[in-house]
């Protein structure tokens, strides 16, 4: 078990005060502090002075520190890079919609995925994050804001499938009543299609939005966009999609990416209906975001809307999505990716 308090949920933080001679209503005390959040044990004057000493000597709180944060003048969408306390940095992103505040966390440092259009990907994987690592992007977020937040997206920099048990922790430590509260039907999870994980998302039988990272309507074309696809292949994919919604009865979302002259010709969008039949499906179609070590561009706007109007034509619901934050630097890892190059580590 993680020795970070802010990663147990209450039972074992309970039992942990326990094991320290405190009674329960300590350990409902502290939760609350350490979901407020409090940077320090200073702060939480209600637990005795002789407990503030013992657990700051064993249980150091490390909060995130913000190395850079940039602000859109386009949108309000803002942009953290966070320092972590072994030195390592990820980015978070809040973005303002109509219907409240929508954090993007990240789930790894780097990402070990190798998706040729990903900013993220390019060191490769540096580390996973620790449950707390990830519910923090959401507490200081919000302290800095000093608004809440609403909705959750783990759609940052990393594969949230390939972290999962600590993934999984931060759900129910953002989801506990106790702390934050979310509700799991407002969290998302995008991942680029690890199968045997999904079929363990879809056991949990939770209640938020599974994304999956489409971006392609063949093997052929997903094979050289996502390595991924090499092990499990659309088949595979799409079985595990079905699965997942007979599990959960809850709709998927596919993310597409459009990728001028590679995936974005109205016979792939008749490819990809073809792909999502008789699968209650949600697409998002997103026109790529440069990445500059890559040659690849997004497609015109008219591609764009051809495609998503033979999806609609075809019954399945296709949205584009608004670009936010376009001016900072907003999408997956290009954040992190400056100041590493930058600085050199
Ligand atoms: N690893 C997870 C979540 C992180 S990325 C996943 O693959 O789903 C969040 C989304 O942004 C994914 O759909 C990803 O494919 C997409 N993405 C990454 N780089 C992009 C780019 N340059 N342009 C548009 N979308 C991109």
């Amino acid at each position: 078990m993680s020795q970070h308090l802010r990663s147990l949920l209450l039972p074992e933080l309970t039992a942990l005060m326990g094991e320290l001679g405190q009674p329960a209503f300590r350990a409902r005390q502290l939760y609350a502090w350490l979901h407020k959040p409090a940077r320090t044990y200073e702060e939480m004057t209600n637990l005795p002075r002789a407990l503030r000493q013992t657990l700051a000597e064993r249980y150091p709180l490390t909060p995130p520190e913000i190395v850079r944060k940039q602000v859109s003048k386009l949108d309000g969408t803002v942009k953290y890079l966070w320092r972590l306390s072994d030195g390592s940095c990820v980015e978070t992103v809040l973005m303002r919609y109509s219907y409240g505040n929508t954090v993007c966390v990240s789930s790894e440092v780097g990402c070990p995925m190798g998706c040729v259009f990903c900013a993220s990907t390019l060191g490769g994987l540096v580390r996973r994050l620790e449950p707390q690592e990830i519910l923090d992007q959401v507490l200081f977020t919000q302290l800095d804001q000093g608004e809440p937040v609403s909705h959750v997206v783990l759609m940052g920099i990393g594969e949230p499938l390939d972290n999962f048990e600590n993934v999984l922790r931060f759900l129910a430590l953002v989801n506990s009543p106790e702390g934050m509260g979310l509700s799991m039907r407002h969290i998302s999870l995008s991942t680029c299609g690890l199968v045997p994980k999904i079929d363990a998302l879809a056991e949990k039988k939770l209640q938020l939005t599974l994304s999956v990272s489409l971006h392609a309507p063949t093997d052929e074309i997903r094979s050289r966009l996502m390595p991924v696809n090499r092990a499990y292949p659309l088949e595979q994919l799409m079985g595990a999609c079905r699965r997942y919604f007979s599990a959960t009865n809850r709709r998927i979302s596919f993310e597409y990416a459009m990728i001028r002259g590679v995936n974005d010709s109205p016979d792939q969008a008749r490819q990809l209906l073809a792909l999502l039949k008789g699968l209650p499906a949600h697409v998002n179609l997103i026109p790529l975001n440069r990445v500059a070590e890559s040659p690849l561009v997004p497609s015109t706007r008219p591609a764009v809307a051809a495609f998503q109007e033979l999806l609609e034509a075809g019954g399945v619901p296709a949205t584009v999505r608004r670009t936010l934050g376009g001016d900072i630097d907003a999408s997956c890892g290009q954040l992190r990716r400056k100041y590493t190059q930058e600085h050199s580590i």
